[in-house]
């Protein structure tokens, strides 16, 4: 198996094994792509969200927040374009009755390809050394020249039958690639049908007068809708910003790759409205701020990129996503998005109300554009999670498993630990505790020799191990160990709230955004 495709296999039954994550429902052998959030993933996700909203609304003097109903009314998604629009194409095996993305099968024929002129490229920098010119091997070699042109013609015309909605030419095409199931291995498909992933419920106690209502598939239309109301009330100025977290449904056809890809998911969105014509510069700056967040994480620059949209929806002017490398390969974890003024425009004709805002410096009123960055709050947990999981030898020749979070998101600061469970040591671990857990959230435990305490600190990522042995019954002094490099230090009990806050502090994590 490879590598990573084992790393990944690990990250679940770990989220399992460790109280992070379990599959909805269980009991009943669970329900397919919706997940439960345990005891120590609920405190990580809720770590991430105020990490989001702290620098999103509350560093922001323009950005304020809302929390609106997940159930909205129904003309909403008409305007919004998602009763029409918010399709994605399917196909079916008749062997294997896996059903499929049309698109998706596409482009991981287009990925293949990549690969090769990857492997392509390797060999010839291997070959050629420090004189290697990968632009000019590129735009030169035959073999290259040629797989980048097949490329770009499946995407082009892809593209182009999606767009046409001519989705018997989506089917020939993946006839003419001679595209098999994963599964069954034939090529036996149903025709391509167009799916809409919007989840329906209805409002309402009789079958005659109940009404059709959707689930919300995204959480940026309870800000559109409401932007007056916050305009006014908030008697805001443009440029500024309405953020806000929440659950998001989506009938996705092909729920895989664990919380990736859920049905039940996350948003955390803002939506920035600014002058008509202002929109370029602050989708740039956007994509700056945010790709700044996620460097602030600490993980270093590889394990992001951006990803500029050539096809875009068709209500942005432009778009691209911060991509991660996921354990199985870089995927979108962020999606910035210059959504013009389509979304207000439309509300307007749909609603028949004004939603203008009136500018006095300009002395005009208009529609704004809006600038939206979107992140999957599920995927961030992902994305944390999986990159922080590792295996350590260590000197001993021993292996420990070890959960690296960024302090600022770990679920549990610091775990407090009498040596023994008798001598009045365990009386002083929970003083201990009662002090810092105003603070922060800690955890005491006195089961197993301290060595096997360690490790199950180790494994949920908690970045301070704090023991009390008999000598803090005399120097008031305790050892506490660091999650990372291991190492112990002795120091006074009185020391131990500023030195925790020191290192798991908001303020001294999202400070590194301004440097
Ligand atoms: P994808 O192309 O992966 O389906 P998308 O482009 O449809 O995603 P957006 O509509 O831009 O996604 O949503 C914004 C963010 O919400 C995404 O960047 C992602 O992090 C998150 N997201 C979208 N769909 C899901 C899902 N089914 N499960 C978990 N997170 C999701």
């Amino acid at each position: 198996m490879a590598i990573q495709e084992e790393h990944f296999k690990k990250v679940i039954s770990h989220a399992k094994e460790y109280g992070f994550i379990f599959p909805s429902s269980e009991i009943y052998d669970g329900l397919s792509a919706v997940y439960d959030y345990a005891q120590n993933g609920v405190e990580l996700k809720n770590n991430i969200r105020n990490y989001w909203w702290k620098s999103m609304v509350q560093m922001h003097d323009n950005i304020v927040g809302i929390d609106a109903a997940i159930l909205m009314h129904p003309t909403t998604w008409k305007a919004s374009g998602h009763v029409d629009a918010f399709n994605d194409p399917l196909i079916d095996n008749k062997d294997s009755k896996k059903r499929y993305r049309a698109d998706v099968l596409i482009e991981d024929y287009v990925a293949k390809i990549e690969d090769k002129i990857d492997k392509e490229i390797a060999k010839a920098a291997k070959r050629f050394g420090d004189a290697f010119n990968e632009k000019e091997f590129i735009s030169t070699n035959q073999r290259v020249v040629e797989y980048i042109e097949k490329k770009e013609a499946i995407l082009t015309r892809m593209a182009k039958s999606l767009e046409k909605e001519d989705l018997a030419d989506v089917k020939s095409l993946i006839e003419e690639l001679e595209i098999a199931c994963p599964i069954s291995g034939s090529r036996n498909w149903t025709d391509v049908k167009q799916f809409n992933l919007m989840f329906g419920t209805k409002l309402g106690a009789s079958a005659e007068s109940a009404m059709d209502l959707y689930l919300r598939p995204e959480t940026a239309q309870g800000i559109f809708v409401n932007f007056l109301n916050v305009q006014k009330s908030g008697r805001m100025k443009i440029p500024f910003g309405i953020a806000q977290t929440g659950k998001a449904f989506r009938n996705e056809i092909v729920a895989r790759q664990f919380i990736f890809r859920m049905r039940e998911f996350e948003q955390m969105e803002m939506q920035f409205f600014v002058r008509p014509g202002e929109q370029k510069k602050w989708y740039e700056s956007w994509k700056e701020t945010r790709l700044k967040w996620h460097l602030s994480l600490g993980l270093g620059n590889d394990y992001y990129r951006f990803h500029d949209h050539e096809k875009l929806a068709h209500y942005a002017d432009a778009a691209a996503d911060i991509e991660f490398k996921f354990p199985f390969g870089f995927k979108e974890l962020e999606g910035i998005h210059s959504r013009t003024d389509f979304d207000l425009s439309s509300h307007e004709k749909f609603s028949g109300r004004k939603l203008q805002y009136f500018d006095p410096e300009l002395n005009e009123s208009y529609v704004p554009y809006v600038v939206e960055t979107s992140i999957g709050l599920d995927r961030m947990f992902l994305a944390m999670f999986s990159s922080a999981l590792m295996d350590e030898t260590l000197e001993d020749g021993s292996v420990r498993t070890v959960l690296k979070l960024p302090s600022v998101l770990a679920p549990i600061k610091a775990a407090v630990l009498p040596l023994v469970k008798k001598d009045g040591l365990p009386e002083i671990a929970k003083e201990i505790v009662e002090d810092l857990k105003w603070d922060f959230n800690v955890d005491y435990d006195e089961k197993d020799a301290i060595g096997r305490r360690y490790r199950r600190q180790d494994a949920i990522g908690t970045p301070f191990c704090i023991t009390v042995d008999h000598d803090t019954l005399e120097d008031k002094a305790v050892t506490i160990r660091f999650r990372d490099s291991m190492e112990q230090k002795r120091i006074p009990i009185a020391a131990l709230r500023e030195l925790i806050n020191e290192e798991v502090s908001v303020r001294k994590w999202l400070k590194k955004i301004q440097s």
